[in-house]
């Protein structure tokens, strides 16, 4: 069983980089028949995001941007519940398909904010992919259309995913030793 100490927690290896890499394969899989013919804007959501979306991004075969925002509601290993502000909007998205990637959804609040920033911005469609869902912690109603794994409701790392900004760089994820 792999273990890892990042500060002062410990954490235990709950998904591997193996089974992360034929996931992404499938969920890419997923979009280029779900989207063929069509063009799409990826919308990485930072700072967790970014190696997912690389990865996914990689996989796709269609017509396609990508471009990342950035939106914080999380500090150590509790969520604030609060949400601040968007920075980052770049690309002309009106009338687009858009695909919000996020690491994970949890309580969904983070989602609910970026999907209403989409819809005033008049886009043609707003899916979701999150490599990692907590559905006991879901409190939100927006449909997540791609899921990587649902996750108990329980801290995780790796694979993009930080403790206090350590542990992005782990190519598993990781989960907390209680
Ligand atoms: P939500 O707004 O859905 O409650 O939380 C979403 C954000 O909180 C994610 O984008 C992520 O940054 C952070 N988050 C939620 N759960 C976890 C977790 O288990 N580990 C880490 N590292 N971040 C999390």
């Amino acid at each position: 069983m792999k273990e890892t100490v990042l500060l002062d927690k410990k954490f235990r290896e709950m998904i591997s980089g193996e089974v992360i890499s034929k996931r992404v394969d499938e969920l890419a899989e997923m979009i280029n028949r779900d989207f063929a013919g069509k063009e799409v804007v990826f919308l990485g959501i930072l700072n967790g995001a970014f190696l997912f979306a690389a990865d996914l991004f990689k996989r796709i075969d269609l017509k396609a941007r990508i471009s990342f925002v950035k939106l914080a509601s999380y500090e150590g290993t509790r969520s604030s519940g609060s949400v601040k502000e968007l920075i980052g909007w770049n690309e002309d998205i009106k009338n687009t398909q858009v695909i919000v990637i996020e690491d994970i959804v949890d309580t969904g609040h983070t989602l609910e904010q970026i999907v209403g920033e989409l819809k005033v911005r008049n886009v043609a469609s707003i899916k979701v992919a999150t490599l990692l869902f907590k559905p006991k912690a879901y409190t939100k109603k927006i449909p997540i259309d791609y899921v990587g794994f649902e996750i108990p409701n329980d801290f995780v790392v790796g694979y993009g995913l930080d403790y206090d900004g350590y542990g992005r760089n782990l190519p598993s994820v990781y989960t907390l030793v209680k």
